[in-house]
């Protein structure tokens, strides 16, 4: 990719342009959530402008307009993760609420010979719901670990596969360390056993290119704004016959057939899982961000974002202070200062204007298993309008850290 499609790139972002405390922001914080393209705003200030109406509902102009708008949204979230048919995308609020509508579809279905299975990487959007779903049921939770490299420990995977494994939910890519989870693997010994597979693409929608058929996943869910679009919007993709197991968590207007005093006939997918007003200028928002990354170069991008990771991990790996919790080759680095409290490392960094996450990451089961309990890590996650100029500011900056907290 060349160097002035990244910098045209990062063009797209208005609000990278800014100082913070005195100093061009360096927003190294993508994983939480990353900022808007102008497509996108442009996008959300336009429906709220000239499209705002209900839809479905209405018999009138701007009712089909919006309601069409919402139709394509959905028809190029399919498109982008490569889905057989539109009614297979659900819009949700986020990769959370996805999670817990499929956990809690299981509620009536699991008994205690049952088994979950999760791995140590969870986030806790993709742990909690299972947690609970085990205590609801008497179903056992198996918690895959780590290997002493810090990866996903395969052999325990294919020892704790048993017939008894009704649900394998995993991380694609860890918030935390980046590590990556390849689930076409997962899902064909998955299915050996029956299991049901579902994806937590959260995290990995924004680096790798997700093809929902050729994982062969039965559900994966993603959060529209880590992927540069609105808060608010999410996606959950199922495999039709399973989606139309979940027993909707929500019921009410937008999604009923038939009601009378004693009885109610849900429409089919996409509606029976979307009650209420949905959130149109979210799914519009998103759309234009997936049109706009369409058109631009994404393995050229993620390359140049591999080719960041790489500078800052060997830079980190240079200084003896600094432990690192990453992968290589990965967008997202977690590291500590020895004696130096990740919060006070964040807050640090704040004060030269460069955004960073401190502390357990909504995955304190990997703090756990890392040893870090108490203290969490640092975590620096990248996004294609980073440069390699952020970060040698950024390395430069740590070592100001160093000294200021050796004195
Ligand atoms: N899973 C992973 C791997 C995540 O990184 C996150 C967000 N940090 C979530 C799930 C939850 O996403 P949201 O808060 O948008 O629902």
């Amino acid at each position: 990719v060349h160097q002035d499609e990244l910098n045209s790139f990062r063009a797209a972002f208005p609000g990278l342009d800014q100082p913070i405390n005195d100093e061009p922001l360096i927003y190294f914080d993508n994983a939480a959530t990353a900022q808007s393209p102008q497509v996108a705003i442009d996008a959300v200030t336009n429906y709220y402008s000239n499209n705002k109406a209900n839809v479905h509902r209405g018999v009138h102009t701007l009712g089909t307009r919006s309601t069409e708008l919402y139709d394509q949204a959905r028809q190029t979230v399919a498109d982008f993760i490569h889905a057989p048919t539109a009614t297979d995308v659900i819009f949700t609020k986020g990769s959370t609420e996805g999670l817990n509508w499929v956990a809690q579809s299981f509620a009536q279905q699991l008994t205690e010979t049952d088994e979950i299975i999760v791995s140590v990487f969870e986030h806790h959007a993709n742990f909690l719901p299972w947690q609970r779903l085990a205590q609801q049921t008497g179903a056992k939770l198996v918690v895959i670990g780590l290997t002493p490299s810090n990866a996903f420990d395969w052999a325990a995977f294919e020892d704790k596969l048993v017939p008894q494994t009704k649900i394998v939910a995993l991380t694609m890519m860890s918030n935390v360390t980046g590590t990556t989870i390849d689930m076409r693997r997962v899902s064909a010994m998955a299915h050996q056993v029956g299991a049901v597979v579902v994806a937590d693409a959260a995290q990995a929608i924004v680096h790798m290119t997700i093809d929902v058929v050729a994982l062969d996943v039965d559900y994966l869910v993603f959060s529209g704004h880590k992927l540069y679009g609105p808060m608010g919007i999410g996606v959950l993709y199922g495999k039709p016959a399973l989606l139309n197991q979940i027993e909707p968590a929500l019921i009410g207007g937008g999604m009923v057939a038939l009601v009378t005093n004693t009885t109610a006939e849900w429409l089919p997918l996409p509606e029976r899982l979307e009650a209420g007003t949905p959130n149109v200028g979210g799914a519009v928002g998103l759309a234009a961000v997936i049109t706009w990354l369409q058109t631009l170069d994404q393995v050229g991008l993620q390359q140049h974002v591999l080719r960041l990771a790489q500078a800052l991990l060997a830079g980190l790996a240079h200084r003896v202070a600094v432990t690192t919790y990453g992968v290589s080759g990965s967008p997202i680095i977690s590291f500590n200062l020895a004696g130096v409290h990740p919060h006070d490392v964040a807050t640090a960094l704040d004060q030269l204007g460069i955004a960073v996450r401190a502390g357990h990451h909504c995955a304190q089961p990997l703090m756990h298993a890392l040893g870090l309990t108490n203290t969490g890590t640092v975590r620096v996650s990248l996004a294609p309008y980073n440069t390699l100029a952020e970060v040698h500011r950024f390395l430069v900056a740590l070592d100001e850290i160093i000294v200021y907290f050796r004195r």
